[in-house]
This record gives structure tokens, C-alpha cells and sequence, in this order.
């Protein structure tokens, strides 16, 4: 009989011991999770969350890999971390969909988060080195919309499987759905002051911000440095001719047609009325005013269709300047706008010339003559 009580008291312990370390380890599971909720509330600006999401809470969790597809057919959230200057090789694991039909048809209706081994690994985890055997998808919603999904991998095939629990993670993915859309919307508020409304180019704040940036990054990488200035040739005729709106088209038009003829690491601003300025990263003074020819040839080219009136014919003058790299002894503020007013020079040269052309004013010239 004693040996049935006894076995019955251990068997009780053994059980106790079982709850009270299971419960030490649900307090402590949910410790970090709650320290890792409160880092991504605390994150300020999109950077710092892709950062929190990639490093901080990777690391915190020792997950294998974690992995974000975002729903962006517009582009929108490209063209912000484009804008932020976040180059997308340093999240190899941050994916896109521009098809909203990619999420419906993974979560189905119900939206419930995925487990297991069998889910689209190359959709979720792009053509990670190290795939993951096991993983858990789930849907980030913000405002009764899909806008993604926050995935996990594991190595081991065993990690997830339909049954694990995932009730403080489902908590974590909302809470980072909600921070990564005030993120979002936060960027696009700091874009605003820095676009132009009318032609949706930068406006001339970001552009100086920009250009004291490149010059110094000019001079650290010895590269050259070019500026084009532009301006509508006898812009005012559009305005008294046809009125302020077509006026505002023909800027419109013509910053688009700029845009077109740009690479993705070019900084275009409305610099002031007819004027756009561009700085041409890692550009010498030849591919400098290629670009500006070809930009002068395209606006000439184009023919701007009015309702019942015959097309406008639009022009503009360019000015060029470089940066080449031997300066870099130079003070730096004082280099970027002697770059621009060189430009400045060179465009009232091509005004003078007649306009419709580009030219080009050297540095030191610009220099000798102040
Ligand atoms: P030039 O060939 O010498 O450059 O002559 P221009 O007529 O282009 O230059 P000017 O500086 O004499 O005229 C620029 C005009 O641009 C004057 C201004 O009313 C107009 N302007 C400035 N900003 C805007 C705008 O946002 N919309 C419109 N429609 N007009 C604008
Ligand atoms: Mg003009
Ligand atoms: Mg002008």
C-alpha cells in the first residue's frame, strides 16, 4: 500500500513540477515577447522597423530566418524606401507582390495564419541560401486589409506544424502591422515637404539637402559630380497665351519628361517657376551633356496635345557643371553651390546663344571669374 501511496506522491510532484516549469516558461516566453512588442512600438521611421524586424527580433527569438512579403502594386512602398535611400539588397528577405490575389489565395477567406511544411517557400523566403524545412505565415492586416505577410522559418521541419501555438505571435504580427503602416504613412507625410505638388518632382529644400549629401560623397569616393540647369524657353507665353492652367501643364509635361530620361540614383528638383535642376551622381562632364541633350532633344521632340488647338511646341535651355574629383581639397558647402551657380552661369550662356541648347561652364572658370 505504501509503495501505491508513494508512487502516487511522486507521480503528483512530478506533475507539479511539470505545471510550475511550464508556467515559468509561459512567463518568460511572454516577457519577450512583450519587450519585443515594445521595441517595435518604439521604432521611429520605416528604416528602423525593416531593422528591428530583420536583426532585433530574428535575434531575440533565435529564428532561422523571418521573412516579409508586402502587398505593393503601386509601387508605393518601393518608391518610399527608394526615396529613404534603403537599398533592397540589404533585406534579401523583404519580398513584393504587385498582385493583390497572391495573399487571398494563400490565406483564404478565413485569414488564419499558415503553419507547417508545406507552404510556398520560394513566395515567402525568395531563394534563401538556407530554405527553411518548417515555417509560419501570417496575414498582417491593417484596417480590414491585407497588406502582407510576416513569416518564419525554421531548419528544422519539425519547428512548425499545424498544432503549434501561435497566440502571442498572432499579437506581435498585429502589433507590427499597425506599426509598419504608421511607418508607411509617416514616410509619405515627410515626402509631402519634400515633393513639389504640382509636378510631383522634389522641391528645391530636398534638392539642397541632396546636394551638400552628393558632394560630400563625391569628394570621399573621388567621383565626379555634374549639375544641369534647366529652364523653359519663353515659358510666360504659355501662360499669357492659353492661361495659367496649360501653363501648368507644360511644367507638368515637361518634369515628366525629365523624369523619363533619368537614372534611379539622379536627385531632380523644381528648383523655383520654370527651373528644374538635376545632380547626375558618378557623372563627368561628357555623359553629363549627353544626358542633357538627350533631355533637350526629348522636350523638343514632344508635341503637347490641347483640345481643339494645334500642339504646343516646348523648348529649353541647359547649363552644365562638374564636380571633378582632384578638387576635393575644397570647402564642401561652399563647393555645391559654386557647382550650381556654374550651372546657373552656363544655362543664362545657352539663353543668350539663343536658347534651345545646353552648355557647359568649367569649375575653376566660374571660380576665377567671382
Ligand atoms: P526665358 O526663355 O528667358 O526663360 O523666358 P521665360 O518666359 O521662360 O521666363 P520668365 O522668368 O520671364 O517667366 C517665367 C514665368 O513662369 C513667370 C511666372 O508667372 C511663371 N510661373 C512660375 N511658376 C509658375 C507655375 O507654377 N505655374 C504657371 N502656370 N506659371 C508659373
Ligand atoms: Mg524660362
Ligand atoms: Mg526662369
Amino acid at each position: 500500500m505504501h509503495c501505491v501511496a508513494d508512487n502516487d506522491a511522486d507521480r503528483l510532484r512530478r506533475q507539479l513540477n511539470y505545471f510550475v516549469d511550464n508556467a515559468r516558461d509561459n512567463e518568460r516566453k511572454q516577457r519577450r515577447f512583450q519587450e519585443q512588442e515594445l521595441q517595435f512600438i518604439k521604432t521611429t521611421g520605416l528604416e528602423a522597423l525593416l531593422e528591428t524586424f530583420f536583426v532585433d527580433f530574428r535575434q531575440r527569438f533565435n529564428h532561422d530566418t523571418v521573412s516579409l512579403l508586402l502587398l505593393d502594386p503601386d509601387y508605393e512602398v518601393r518608391r518610399i524606401l527608394e526615396n529613404l535611400g534603403i537599398e533592397l539588397q540589404r533585406y534579401p528577405e523583404l519580398h513584393f507582390s504587385d498582385d493583390p490575389d497572391t495573399l487571398k489565395t494563400l490565406f483564404g477567406h478565413r485569414l488564419r495564419p499558415l503553419l507547417g511544411k508545406a507552404l510556398p517557400r520560394a513566395q515567402l523566403f525568395g531563394g534563401s541560401a538556407r530554405p527553411p524545412a518548417s515555417m509560419a505565415a501570417f496575414p498582417l492586416i491593417r484596417n480590414a486589409r491585407l497588406i502582407g505577410s510576416f513569416n518564419i522559418g525554421s531548419l528544422k521541419a519539425r519547428r512548425y506544424t499545424k498544432n503549434s501555438a501561435t497566440d502571442f505571435l498572432k499579437r506581435l504580427v498585429e502589433i507590427f502591422a499597425v506599426c509598419f503602416e504608421n511607418a508607411i504613412n509617416n514616410e509619405k507625410v515627410k515626402l509631402l515637404g519634400l515633393l513639389d505638388p504640382l509636378t510631383g518632382v522634389h522641391n528645391r529644400r530636398y534638392f539642397d539637402q541632396r546636394l551638400a549629401e552628393e558632394v560630400s560623397q563625391s569628394l570621399r569616393q573621388q567621383k565626379p559630380l555634374s549639375c544641369l540647369f534647366l529652364d523653359i524657353d519663353h515659358f510666360k507665353k504659355f501662360n499669357d497665351n492659353y492661361g495659367h492652367q496649360i501653363g501648368d501643364r507644360v511644367l507638368q509635361t515637361v518634369a515628366s519628361i525629365i523624369k523619363s530620361q533619368m537614372r534611379l540614383s539622379d536627385v531632380l528638383g523644381r528648383f523655383g517657376g520654370e527651373e528644374f535642376s538635376i545632380l547626375l551622381t558618378n557623372t563627368a562632364q561628357k555623359e553629363a551633356l549627353e544626358i542633357a541633350e538627350r533631355i533637350r532633344q526629348s522636350i523638343e521632340a514632344h508635341q503637347l496635345e490641347l483640345d481643339a488647338q494645334s500642339p504646343l511646341h516646348i523648348t529649353l535651355s541647359a547649363g552644365c557643371s562638374t564636380l571633378e574629383a582632384p578638387q576635393a581639397s575644397q570647402e564642401q558647402t561652399d563647393l555645391g553651390d559654386q557647382l550650381v551657380a556654374t550651372a546657373d552661369a552656363a544655362l543664362y550662356a545657352s539663353k543668350e546663344a539663343g536658347r534651345n541648347r545646353v552648355s557647359f561652364r568649367p569649375m575653376t572658370e566660374q571660380s576665377k571669374s567671382d
